[in-house]
């Protein structure tokens, strides 16, 4: 099938927006394709995770009208209708997607913009065939060359790809791939063996069981001052994770006009102006409650509060900090924590 990527394009590039990793600028990228040719799939991970196609750095959420003073009409967006297919992508991204969608739909506001192009997506993704030192997937409840998360699975043969229809959704759209052939034997057992030696090679293994044990009790622990020690507070860490999802919410109002944009742009916990209260109390006032906070909200409120680490195991944290504050060696040290210790930390 590798060569048949193009006709895949072509039979549903018009239907629908077709987003796959490509080069840009250097860097491995997710955006809306238009050559076929350009799609790479022997990657490692992209920089920016593929979150940002469901949600975007930058997004208006909706336009409006005034009077001058007062809204007149909120103009809603024609696009949320649109089907996408998220192609190529890694078994911990589309992990990620799983995790977004229990944020963007907990309690009794619900995301509907991200909810709606979560539903009009198709996940296409391919199997981790060469996982790399800095990736913890199986530590996390992941693997490799899991496939729950996915509509459509494919693994990577050599010379083509084993696909395999995982939802509903994938095995309606792979009706319209008839030029598909059938796997053989020995198809499935080179896939078999390539996720056993994926899952062999990843060499970090964390004992995550009952991390949020831990770290409940510890909230004033002198372990935040150690770890936050070398963190330059520039975000990259929770910007470039796959399952972070703060953000901000501006409005940009064209007075002159009598219009005005609701815009949402990423923001992160890691910026001290995120915590900040118009008051000028700040209950994040320094990096060891801000990095503190990080490691909390994955390992423990997200455990509370869904049932499931907020954690995927890509390892764009370990790689991407300019620092180099290994989430692993963080981990670590926690998992030495005397829970009965009453040490406190002075901020
Ligand atoms: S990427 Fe590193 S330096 Fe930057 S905020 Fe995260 S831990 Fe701190
Ligand atoms: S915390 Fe780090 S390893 Fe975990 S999902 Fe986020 S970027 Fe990936």
């Amino acid at each position: 099938m590798k060569n048949e990527i193009g006709k895949l394009y072509i039979e549903l590039g018009e239907e629908y927006n077709f987003f796959a990793p490509i080069k840009e600028k250097g860097n491995l990228v997710f955006k809306k394709i238009l050559n076929p040719d350009d799609i790479i799939l022997d990657y490692f991970n992209s920089k920016v995770p593929p979150k940002e196609i469901l949600f975007p750095k930058t997004e208006v959420l909706f336009e409006y009208k005034t009077d001058g003073k007062e809204v007149t009409e909120i103009i809603e967006r024609k696009d949320l209708e649109e089907k996408n297919i998220i192609f190529g992508i890694r078994p911990c991204d589309a992990h990620a997607f799983v995790l977004m969608e229990n944020f963007f739909a907990f309690g009794d506001y619900q995301d509907e913009i991200f909810l709606k192009k979560r539903e009009n997506s198709i996940i296409i993704g391919v199997g981790c065939n060469n996982p790399k030192s800095t990736c913890f997937c199986t530590s996390v409840e992941g693997h490799p060359f899991q496939k729950d998360d996915m509509d459509i699975f494919l693994v990577d043969l050599g010379e083509k790809y084993l696909v395999e229809a995982i939802s509903e959704k994938g095995k309606n759209l792979m009706n319209k791939m008839p030029w598909l052939k059938n796997a053989t034997k020995k198809d499935v057992q080179k896939a078999a063996e390539l996720s056993k030696q994926a899952e062999e090679s990843i060499v970090t293994k964390l004992d995550l069981k009952d991390i949020e044990k831990v770290l409940d009790p510890n909230f004033d622990h002198p372990i935040w001052r150690e770890v936050s020690e070398i963190c330059i507070g520039c975000g990259t860490c929770s910007f470039l994770c796959p399952t972070c999802t703060c953000f901000d919410v501006i409005d940009d109002n064209d007075q002159y006009n009598n219009r005005g944009r609701r815009i949402r742009i990423w923001d992160t916990c890691q910026f001290c102006l995120y915590s900040l209260h118009t008051s000028g109390h700040n209950p994040r006032d320094s990096c060891i409650e801000r990095c503190r906070n990080r490691i909390l909200h994955k390992f423990c409120y997200y455990p509370e509060n869904y049932n499931t680490l907020g954690c995927v195991g890509c390892g764009r944290c370990i790689q991407l900090c300019p620092v180099n504050n290994d989430l692993r060696s963080i981990i670590e040290k926690i998992k030495k924590i005397d829970i009965k210790k009453e040490e406190k930390i002075s901020a």
